[in-house]
């Protein structure tokens, strides 16, 4: 067993959260108290009063029983128990209504408080720069903060039970002491012999240190075993992924034919059912709870009962030696039993708060992350047309060590209708993330109408943009939320986009029209949608939101030959006098655009018209052509198909797709 728990000290090591000073611990717990009380006011006040009030009723009660069994036992006065009895009803019925009062009052401010607590995140998330988004060591970030948060409860939320505890137990201390006091001050009689001893200042101050150490260890054990659970939160973070990911793949339809085929239930059973997995019987937290953990839990739970001992003894020899009556005994033992309970509360919660500081820290690190995007205040007027310029514009992801944009030098106007192509990885998708400004250039600067974009306002310059990104995602709400992002939305518009964006046949067959669900997710009767459906919606979208510039990233990728075809027809009808920017494996289908950028290697290496490039024949525009062509005349003599129109294959030889010409 020693060399076990051994093995389960160092394990836990390895693991090991770094507990932070009292003082460091005490600061964060106020950081992250002050935080929700200001988002939240109502919701932490209610919460306090509820508190209070519960941890200080149960004296008057104490207090009103005492004094009836005074009176009975002694029977002074015949009325008084009836007064008594009376009044302990009375104030029982008055402390009722109070309670069912102020917790209705709490629930009702409280309701769904913890996902208020998590709209804290969603918020940091929303006005978090796009760059660290995308960033893996954030994702990381947030990511352990969830784990904790739903493996062991740690982090923001905890911080108001933690409040709630201290108040309480501070209330209930005041509460205790004001009825135990008169036990250290009622004397015994001269006349009780060596009980008399009890009078003296150092039995009373004897007992009340014996008594606050007892207090004081029970819960530093108590706290002592809890902290094996935060020194070992990665692991239980670790386990509780892989029982989150791996316990749930028997729900997920998509896996069901592969799970047969391969057998991967067998994946499943090891995270799951192993006895050596992070919550097997022979795994780490179950040697924990046979070793040190569950030592010091059950050596917490024995020293309580040394408490109880005491008091006992302290309160039975006094009221034996004649200092007290029979109620005054039930009164003391009762009080100081709570006084007890609340002192360790307070020990407790103090070093729950401790334990959770570290996961706090976590909490400010992601909420800290600092807004590095420049947000300038001018405005955009591009109502005269405009002109964006990369000068000189270089670009690597952030923890990239390559570049990919290297010195593209170009000019876009406002009015024309622009293709992007080239290989995969050659850069387009990061140009146009660069020209909406979700990233900055990592060197030279983009310029609208002459003036770098970091000066305008942010908004305002996204606004300037509509696109289709190519991995574009629809909500579980209404088509119309959807298409008109969010309520109110103009339902005649909505209908118009669709139509534009070809899904006008597929409209009228819904239910509730604009108002149909898509997916199931919020509704039952929610419509699950095809990919080229989808795609269809998200154009509609971004012809919802009217911007003077359109940008669409494969966006036919998805759909079928003949919704394609509509598209190209449709095309100027669909994006009417906007600027267009499209990005397009079929060659074929950019012909329509007056200005084709060909990339390669994060770099514009050729730019002009169809006929233009195709003219250069050592050019990439031409080589990427004649591969299309040449893939289709193969493909065409295997399969003896004369009178096929046009097709293409994608710009890097890839899959045979259609295209019209
Ligand atoms: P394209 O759109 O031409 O296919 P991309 O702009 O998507 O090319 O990608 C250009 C290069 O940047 C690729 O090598 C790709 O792997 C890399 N890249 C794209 N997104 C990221 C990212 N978020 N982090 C790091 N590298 C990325």
């Amino acid at each position: 067993m020693k060399t076990k728990n051994k093995k389960a000290d160092k394990s836990t090591d390895k693991n090991k959260k770094d507990l932070l000073s009292h003082r460091q611990a005490l600061n964060i717990n106020i950081k992250a108290f002050r935080l929700i009380g200001s988002r939240y006011p109502q919701m932490i006040v209610s919460r306090l009063i509820c508190s209070v009030w519960e941890a200080i009723t149960p004296y008057v009660g104490v207090y009103i029983s005492a004094l009836l069994i005074e009176e009975l036992s002694t029977s002074r006065a015949p009325k008084m128990p009836v007064s008594l009895a009376a009044a302990s009803l009375i104030f029982a019925a008055l402390i009722s209504v109070g309670t069912a009062l102020l917790t209705k009052w709490r629930d009702t401010v409280c309701a769904g408080m913890y996902f208020k607590v998590e709209n804290i995140f969603t918020d940091k998330l929303l006005e978090m720069d796009y760059i660290d988004i995308d960033n893996s060591a954030v994702y990381e970030k947030l990511s352990t903060i969830r784990q904790s948060q739903n493996g062991g409860g740690w982090g923001l939320y905890r911080v108001i039970g933690s409040a709630e505890s201290v108040i309480s137990a501070l209330a209930s201390l005041a509460g205790g002491v004001s009825l135990t006091l008169s036990l250290f001050l009622s004397p015994v009689p001269e006349g009780a012999g060596k009980l008399t001893v009890l009078n003296s200042p150092f039995a009373s101050v004897g007992v009340v240190v014996l008594m606050l150490a007892v207090t004081y260890f029970a819960p530093l054990l108590a706290n002592k075993a809890g902290s094996y659970f935060a020194r070992g939160a990665d692991t239980h973070n670790l386990g509780n992924r892989l029982f989150g990911y791996f316990g749930g793949l028997g729900y997920k339809s998509e896996l069901a034919a592969d799970m047969r085929i391969y057998r991967q239930d067998h994946i499943c059973d090891r995270y799951n059912n192993d006895k050596n997995g992070i919550f097997g019987s022979h795994g780490m937290f179950a040697m924990l709870a046979r070793g040190p953990m569950g030592m010091y839990a059950a050596a917490s739970a024995a020293v309580s009962v040394v408490f109880t001992g005491i008091v006992y003894a302290f309160v039975c020899l006094k009221a034996w030696a004649g200092a007290f009556g029979v109620g005054a005994v039930t009164q003391y033992i009762a009080s100081v039993t709570m006084l007890s309970g609340s002192v360790s509360k307070l020990i407790s919660t103090v070093g729950d708060m401790r334990n959770n500081a570290s996961f706090l820290s976590l909490v400010f690190d992601f909420l800290e992350i600092p807004g590095k995007m420049q947000m300038g205040t001018h405005k955009t007027d591009v109502s005269d047309g405009f002109e964006i310029e990369f000068r000189n514009v270089s670009f690597k992801y952030p923890g990239s060590e390559d570049f990919v944009l290297k010195n593209v030098d170009l000019k876009l106007h406002s009015g024309s209708r622009m293709a992007l192509v080239g290989r995969n990885g050659s850069g387009k998708t990061t140009f146009i993330k660069l020209l909406c400004r979700l990233y900055d250039p990592t060197e030279g600067e983009i310029l609208l109408n002459g003036r770098d974009i970091k000066e305008y306002g942010y908004r305002e310059y996204m606004d300037i943009f509509s696109v289709v990104f190519q991995d574009f995602s629809l909500f579980a709400a209404t088509l119309g939320e959807n298409v008109g992002s969010g309520k109110p939305y103009d339902g005649e518009k909505v209908g118009d986009c669709l139509q534009r964006a070809g899904f006008g046949g597929r409209l009228k067959t819904l239910p509730d029209g604009n108002e149909t669900y898509l997916y199931k997710d919020i509704s039952k009767d929610g419509v699950d949608v095809s990919g080229g459906e989808a795609q269809k919606i998200a154009l509609a979208r971004a012809l919802y939101k009217d911007a003077p510039f359109i940008v669409l990233d494969e966006p036919t990728a998805a759909l079928d030959p003949i919704a394609e075809a509509e598209i190209y027809e449709n095309f100027n009808s669909i994006i009417k006098d906007k600027t267009a920017v499209y990005i397009s494996h079929r060659l074929s289908s950019c012909r329509f655009c007056d200005d084709i950028m060909v990339f390669s290697d994060g770099q514009v290496v050729q730019r002009g018209s169809h006929e233009e490039l195709l003219k250069k024949s050592d050019g990439l525009y031409r080589e990427l052509w004649d591969a299309q062509a040449q893939y289709y005349s193969d493909a065409a003599e295997a399969s003896n198909i004369s009178e096929a129109s046009e097709s293409a294959v994608t710009a890097d030889g890839g899959e045979t797709c259609f295209a019209n010409g």
